[in-house]
């Protein structure tokens, strides 16, 4: 090997006892196993097809960027690549919400409300969630970084959140609480700037004529406005101005939840020249005498091998769209079934497969391998955009869901983690695979159903397609579905009867803290319930999809991947849904997922810049 340059100055990554070439001007370089060179532009790495960092990240959800900006801001300089042409990941699609207990918002509503909450409260309700998939040692590490974390944003970071009063997913269980979410505040594009045009959108059919709803007060204003002169006035002045930015700019200007999260952390991300190199995916991990020291990644010019000096955080977004994995780690009849997901198309397990190729370990021994949604999707949809998530709809009054036997079997207001397996196992045990949601006129009006949208806004087309059916009688509607009609209408004359005294024997709907925060605030005596009672009737055909992986890679409290042995693989990070659940597959509460996607970014950039010699502002 041999190596002709100008100027040199030699690297070394920590531990590995190897030395790389840097701040090469003139050479040549016979490829070696252990020598690359450096140049300093961008141009000529593109040219020599290499470069060194201190950290590469590798995503743009919310792990990733963490984990970034919080290396970033410890005087690293940090290389986020992404495989897609946008970044922001399955995070910029989504509520933008965090479960962070403890932190200063925690007892700020907290305060407000008149209610206690403590770190000690949230620790216990951890515990008996994740049951014996417990790791101790990370939710202690949780625990105590989440409020230190959403503090450094807050100080370093573009990053600003807002406290809320969300009930945990089992709110009534012991040591639940419903201050420990957090949710992003809304951001421009004037503040990110040009590169608004590679960030990620909003789930395109979750907008309203291109519009992204904010709050879930302005989700309630958008339902009411049929109804409502308030409502009305609300959302016209809203149209106006999105009417005005769509002019202006072609599209909305302002990014709210999942999108203003990710254009705040790319916003301090490009302060701190962390460049962001979209449509370049990570291939595969280079290992030297068992350090991580790099990436080989693919670009539209070739492929780049990355030098990572101080580590590699995988933060590629879980194996969701992992076929195999799929087959080998879902349950029951979700193992057949290929993902029926609002997720990207592009998580499909590779942060995952690049660390068992060097020694990581992949374990999907936890309650729940992925983070379940009760979805429905257009015929013929074959990506993310054709598949709507059932989180606004199933728990108001005037909907129920029942099989193709015409029986109900769950309470529908329950948490999207909860229904689905609820309609797995029912799948099982009565050997049915069809779920229907079904509406009397009345609540698919108020509330809309999935991809229709509620009075005044048309829905001939999806009735057209045959996303929504109708019937002018119960009966017409089972038949078209293939329902059992006269258990249908049974099943009906039961809930109905129930419902107008506001009350769900056979499952508890609008019962639980958590559904009620989920219903209608002005329907007595039950926010849950509501009879279904005015034709014509509606029904869309619903299926156990999935937003997220909880199985992943077995990581420590630092985010450090472990070997089969239980030992760190040194320089090798994974977060996000790169990391097996910290919750061991439960759903604690909202934000759940991008709660610990943060706080573990954050762990695995401390650390490595503890290892650096550097310090956290
Ligand atoms: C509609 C919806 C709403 C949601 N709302 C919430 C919420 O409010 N709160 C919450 O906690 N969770 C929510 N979730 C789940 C949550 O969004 C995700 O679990 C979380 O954002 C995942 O973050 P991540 O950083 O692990 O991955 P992602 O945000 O998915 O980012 C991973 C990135 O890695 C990239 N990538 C993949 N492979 C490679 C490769 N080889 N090289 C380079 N890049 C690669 C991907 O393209 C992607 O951009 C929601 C999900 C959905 C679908």
């Amino acid at each position: 090997m041999y190596v002709w340059c100008a100027t040199t100055k030699l690297d070394n990554i920590p531990g590995s006892g190897i030395l790389y070439l840097r701040e090469a001007t003139r050479f040549r370089v016979a490829t070696g196993r252990r020598c690359l060179a450096l140049p300093q532009s961008k141009e000529a790495h593109m040219a020599d097809r290499s470069k060194i960092v201190d950290v590469l990240v590798i995503g743009s959800g919310a792990g990733g960027m963490s984990a970034a900006v919080t290396a970033g801001k410890a005087g690293l300089d940090v290389l986020v690549v992404e495989k897609e042409p946008v970044f922001g990941g399955t995070t910029a699609t989504s509520g933008g919400v965090l479960w962070v207990p403890g932190t200063r918002y925690a007892q700020e509503t907290a305060k407000q409300l008149g209610i206690e909450d403590s770190t000690e409260a949230a620790r216990r309700y951890i515990e008996q969630e994740a049951g014996n998939h417990l790791d101790r040692d990370k939710v202690d590490a949780f625990l105590a970084a989440c409020p230190q974390m959403v503090d450094f944003m807050e100080r370093e970071t573009e990053v600003k959140f807002h406290g809320m009063a969300f009930p945990d997913y089992h709110a009534d269980a012991p040591n639940a609480g419903i201050v420990r979410s957090v949710g992003t505040q809304p951001y421009t594009a004037a503040e990110l700037g040009p590169e608004t045009k590679r960030l990620k959108n909003e789930l395109p059919q979750t907008l309203f004529l291109g519009l992204a709803l904010g709050s879930s007060l302005e989700m309630k204003y958008f339902m009411k406005a049929g109804r409502s002169p308030k409502a009305m006035a609300y959302v016209a002045r809203r149209m106006l101005a999105h009417i005005w930015d769509v002019v202006r700019h072609g599209e909305s200007q302002k990014f709210v939840r999942g999108r203003a999260l990710i254009a705040r952390l790319a916003r301090t991300a490009f302060d701190l020249g962390i460049p962001i190199w979209t449509e370049s995916p990570a291939k595969r991990l280079i290992r030297h005498d068992g350090v991580v020291t790099g990436v080989e990644i693919d670009t539209k010019d070739g492929p780049v091998t990355i030098t990572a000096r101080h580590g590699v955080v995988l933060a590629a977004g879980g194996s969701i769209r992992d076929t195999a994995r799929r087959r080998e780690v879902y349950p029951g009849i979700m193992a057949c079934i290929d993902a029926v997901s609002p997720a990207p198309m592009g998580n499909t397990g590779d942060g995952v497969r690049m660390a068992e190729q060097v020694g990581g370990r992949y374990t999907s021994d936890v309650t729940n391998v992925a983070a379940w949604m009760p979805v429905s999707k257009l015929p013929g949809a074959t990506d993310f955009t054709g598949v709507w998530p059932h989180l606004v709809d199933r728990q108001k009054p005037g909907f129920i869901m029942v099989l193709s036997n015409g029986k109900r079997f769950v309470d529908e207001a329950t948490s999207y983690h909860d229904l689905v397996p609820a309609m797995v196992a029912a799948f099982e045990a009565e050997k049915l695979d069809a779920c229907w949601l079904i509406a009397d006129a009345r609540g698919l009006k108020r509330w809309g159903m999935g991809f229709v949208r509620p009075f005044p806004i048309p829905h001939g087309h999806y009735l057209k397609s045959g996303y929504l059916l109708k019937g002018r009688t119960l009966g017409e509607l089972a038949r078209k579905a293939g329902i059992d009609a006269a258990q249908l209408e049974n099943t009906v004359a039961t809930f109905n009867a129930n419902a107008e005294k506001g009350e769900d024997p056979e499952f508890g709907r609008g019962s639980f803290t958590y559904d009620r925060y989920q219903g209608d605030d002005e329907a007595q005596p039950n926010p849950c319930l509501g009879p279904l009672k005015q034709a014509p009737f509606y029904a869309v055909r619903i299926y156990p999809g999935d937003i997220g992986s909880f199985a992943g890679l077995r990581t420590d409290g630092k985010a450090r991947v472990l070997d089969d042995a239980g030992a760190p693989i040194s320089n090798l990070y994974a977060v996000g849904n790169d990391m097996v659940s910290v919750f061991g597959g439960a759903y604690t509460g909202a934000g759940a997922m991008i709660g610990p996607a943060m706080t573990f970014g954050w762990l695995a950039a401390q650390d490595i810049a503890e290892r650096a010699g550097k310090t956290l502002p």
